[in-house]
């Protein structure tokens, strides 16, 4: 298990998720690079019932880049809410730690 976690993190101004580790890194990660670092199902393809795996969907929109909130997940991850609806990214504290 890692021992990395989050000790603070912020939306910044400047269109910025910061993240202060627990080892004291400092973190800044663009809103757009973690938008396309979602790792969710609909964003990476996944197989369809008819078992094709087809290229990834992204459908960027008007708010795809636009933090709306997020959360903690289970002390292991955090889930990112943007404003154009998407919210079904569940980001692992080592995923954003690889960012
Ligand atoms: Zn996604």
């Amino acid at each position: 298990m890692s021992v990395l976690n989050p000790v603070a993190v912020a939306p910044l101004p400047t269109g910025e998720f910061a993240i202060s580790w627990s080892d004291g890194l400092e973190q800044f990660l663009p809103m757009e690079k973690l938008r396309q670092a979602c790792p969710c199902a609909l964003c990476n393809g996944e197989p369809d019932v008819m078992g094709r795996g087809d290229a990834p969907v992204r459908n960027y929109k008007p708010g795809s880049f636009e933090l709306k909130g997020y959360e903690f997940v289970g002390g292991y991850a955090l889930l990112f809410r943007w404003v154009d609806g998407h919210a079904s990214g569940i980001y692992s504290y080592n995923l954003l730690r690889g960012l």
